[in-house]
């Protein structure tokens, strides 16, 4: 399934290396602990997110007395499901807040070259294969060639783009798309923003603008604001989302490119250290390679 092959990367390193250290090791004692700490650690797991894992996974080791490290390894991706999950979390919180009968409005947020174009193309096609009205708005008016990125999605996937010239107001552009989705009666209104970090203080005013825009003209909106992170960029994907975090209010994660990294276990670290749902992964470059995030499944594409 796409989980399987858009994992392969991660899984090739991470169970390789796990089922190396089972017949390594065969009994379970504190070296077998410290060498699988390492390889969770090369994965991204994030060093909080392990250490946490590791200490779950002794105390589950003597509770059910296990001895064997061949067992162990059940006990790993069980533990890495319900460290994904949370204490009070269930997978249902991994779906995206879409509204029934009103206008429901997506704000994407992210750096540039995370693959935030790509994925409004992608779940630009999905909601449209559900039988959604959707309609794009270029809100990066910033980058050069962005409005004319989104453009090309917009025609590939069969839905209009609203957009205004480079370097116009995005808040402006914004607003614009969201009176066009009123008189469609457009279902789903997903909208660009420019990436640029540089200047954090520009990124939160240029956001907060844009938000306010949204407030005022959709009661309860915007029903998701989701940060696009980058897989292949490892631990610095944590710092994004804590700079992002302070600028916004971010409701969820689209985690993108985990296909390109052997490094997929940072969205355990992305779960668990900034207590942020991963709502969609990115699993290739095509229109079809956008999943919903599912732990179970992602873990099991780990392992399988
Ligand atoms: P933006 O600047 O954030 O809008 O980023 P883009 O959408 O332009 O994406 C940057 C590059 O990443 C493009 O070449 C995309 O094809 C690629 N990309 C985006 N998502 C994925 C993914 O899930 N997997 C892979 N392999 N490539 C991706």
């Amino acid at each position: 399934d796409k989980y399987k092959d858009g994992l392969s990367k991660t899984r090739k390193s991470f169970s390789e290396k796990i089922n190396d250290l089972v017949a390594r090791y065969r009994k379970v004692d504190e070296d077998f602990f410290e060498d699988l700490e390492e390889v969770l650690i090369a994965a991204d797991v994030g060093v909080t997110t392990v250490m946490d894992l590791i200490e779950e996974l002794q105390m589950e080791v003597k509770r059910r007395n296990i001895k064997d490290t061949a067992e162990v390894k059940d006990v790993i991706s069980e533990k890495l499901v319900e460290i994904y999950k949370g204490e009070d979390e269930t997978t249902e919180n991994t779906a995206l807040n879409m509204q029934k009968d009103e206008l429901t409005v997506i704000l994407f947020v992210g750096v540039n070259g995370v693959g935030k174009t790509t994925t409004i193309g992608k779940l630009a096609h999905q909601l449209k294969s559900e039988g959604k009205e959707v309609l794009l708005t270029a809100g990066d008016t910033f980058r050069a060639g962005a409005i004319q990125q989104l453009n090309e999605w917009g025609d590939r996937v069969g839905v209009d783009v609203i957009k205004h010239n480079e370097g116009s107001d995005p808040a402006a552009v914004i607003y614009d798309g969201i009176q066009a989705a009123k008189s469609r009666n457009a279902d789903v209104l997903l909208c660009d923003t420019a990436g640029r970090l540089q200047n954090k203080v520009n990124l939160m005013n240029e956001l907060a603008k844009v938000k306010r825009v949204i407030e005022r003209e959709v009661p309860n909106a915007p029903h998701e604001v989701l940060l696009v992170l980058d897989a292949t960029t490892g631990q610095n994907a944590l710092s994004q989302a804590k700079t992002f975090s302070e600028a916004t209010d971010v409701s969820g994660i689209v985690l993108t490119k985990l296909d390109g990294t052997a490094k997929g276990g940072i969205v355990l670290a992305i779960r668990n250290e900034l207590d942020l749902p991963v709502k969609l992964v990115g699993l290739g470059e095509k229109m079809t390679d956008l999943q919903t995030f599912d732990p179970n499944a992602f873990v099991y594409g780990l392992f399988a």
